[in-house]
């Protein structure tokens, strides 16, 4: 603990949202002795805990589970062709996981002597917060965390469509279904809706899947979601969308008229904007960017020196991971003794849930490029062992960028069974800097896909 109690403020740290960000600066604030008060006027833990990483993930591992179950039955194991899922028992199952961890969450708060506050809150001043019953507490800093929600295009009919928050209240798989987007979300549920019964077609608006991801894996994705029966229609531009005759459907219109579908649902997946309005920010003087972040520095600082944001209002990486790592370096920085703590925004390693999964850490192939020039890739696409038994036809895709005459391993991008658990570690190795010959010199674990990664000549 360093900076003394200020007495003039009723709390050392307000903190607006109990999401990913808004706990863990509460915690690491009061872990260095500081009075904080929380304002959060829904669930605890926010989109990752309610409407994003971990139903998702619930649902996913459902997926994935069809997806195996399907690959015993070309081993030879008895399992009907269309083994039937209680939708609603899956559900309860991820409910009832999500319920452990509220009460965790308010287990952990009342063990830190953190005040929870129910409510919304609204800066009023710097240092001060008022919350939707009127009441006002006043701060020495104020943490905003108040995350960020899905986005509708503005067209005739966006209201018939749903968003991801949405997806969590399904009680069955629709029949049919479409998703607008080519991004993470879309994809992610895309894969599992199909997987889980749904008919599922895609509207991308670009030519690829994925933007942020390497165009070779995700054009390797896309292959896969087509194996899979998701169909996908690129250049696609959304015109309008309609209900249809009975009332219940709902009509999709593009501006090139090739796609006039209806479908049970539609679901936007088009791109996040965070929640900065009606919350006082104009009144203090707190700048807001283009898509609704509250602009800061390297430091989650904002130009009012008491007010900080971390996590998705803050624009950067939308990831509950570097929300809670920005968080606590901020509160290590204002209350923990450590002047120069702040988030390092490179190589953060990031999957998308797809069958099998996504995920990369460090630079692309032209990112490399453009800053280190001399760069060499190494690539290994092959069929893994379970889908070579089961006669699949799934192709997995690893990729190297390496850079420099010491060829550092400045990328590692991976599509195939396990990448979100084999990602981690490699993570480790490029935050290290590790180059490709010690890699090479790495001895494999055989027969894993994992191995591939060391293989690579
Ligand atoms: C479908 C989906 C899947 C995702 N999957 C993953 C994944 O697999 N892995 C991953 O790392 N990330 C994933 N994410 C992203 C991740 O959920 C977010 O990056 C993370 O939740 C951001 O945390 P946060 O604290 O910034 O905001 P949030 O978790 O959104 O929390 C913000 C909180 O602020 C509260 N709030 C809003 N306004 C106010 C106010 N005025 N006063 C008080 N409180 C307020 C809200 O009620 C909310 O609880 C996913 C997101 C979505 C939508």
């Amino acid at each position: 603990m360093t900076n003394t109690r200020d007495d003039r403020y009723d709390y050392d740290l307000i903190v607006l949202g109990g999401g990913s960000g808004g706990l863990a600066v509460a915690f690491r604030a009061a872990q260095h002795g500081k009075r904080v008060v929380m304002l959060e006027p829904d669930e605890l833990g926010g989109t990752c805990v309610n409407v994003g990483c971990v139903p998702k993930k619930a649902m996913w591992l459902a997926a994935d589970l069809a997806g195996r179950i399907g690959l015993a039955r070309a081993m030879g194991f008895d399992v009907p062709l269309r083994p039937s899922l209680s939708w609603k028992e899956l559900v309860v199952h991820r409910q009832g996981y999500i319920s452990n961890i509220h009460a965790s969450y308010r287990k952990r708060l009342d063990e830190s002597g953190v005040v929870r506050v129910p409510r919304r809150g609204r800066l009023v001043d710097a240092h001060t917060v008022e919350c939707s019953d009127g009441v006002r507490v006043s701060g020495a800093h104020v943490v905003l965390a108040t995350g960020a929600h899905p986005q509708r295009p503005d067209i005739p009919g966006a209201e018939l469509g749903l968003v991801s928050d949405d997806f969590f209240n399904l009680c069955h798989a629709p029949a049919e279904v479409a998703i607008v987007g080519g991004g993470y979300i879309a994809v992610e549920l895309g894969g599992l809706l199909q997987a889980l019964g749904s008919r599922v077609t895609l509207l991308v608006r670009g030519s690829r899947l994925l933007d942020r991801f390497d165009g070779e894996l995700a054009a390797q994705l896309a292959e896969n979601l087509v194996q899979q029966g998701v169909r996908i229609e690129f250049n696609y531009r959304l015109r309008e969308l309609q209900r249809d005759g009975d009332g219940k459907r709902v009509r999709v219109l593009g501006h090139d008229g090739p796609l006039d579908s209806v479908f049970d649902d539609v679901f936007f997946a088009i791109g996040r904007r965070g929640n900065s309005s009606d919350i006082g920010l104009e009144d203090v003087g707190v700048e807001v960017g283009d898509r609704g972040e509250v602009v800061v520095d390297a430091w989650q600082a904002t130009a009012v020196p008491s007010v900080h944001a971390v996590g998705d209002i803050a624009g950067k990486v939308g990831l509950t991971p570097v929300a809670i790592a920005a968080a606590r370096h901020l509160a290590d920085r204002l209350f923990g003794g450590k002047p120069d703590a702040k988030m390092d925004y490179d190589n953060v390693p990031s999957v998308v849930f797809t069958h099998p999964p996504l995920g990369q850490v460090g630079l692309g192939e032209d990112e490399a490029r453009e800053r280190y020039g001399d760069v060499r890739v190494y690539r290994s696409s092959f069929r893994p062992m379970l889908q070579a038994l089961a006669d699949g036809t799934q192709r997995s895709l690893f990729k190297l960028v390496c850079a420099g005459p010491e060829e550092r391993v400045v990328g590692v991008h991976l599509l195939g069974e396990a990448a979100d658990e084999i990602l981690q570690g490699f993570a480790v190795a490029v935050k290290m800097g590790a180059t490709k010959a010690q890699f090479d010199a790495t001895v494999a674990i055989h027969p894993t896909s994992s191995e591939e990664i060391v293989l690579m000549r």
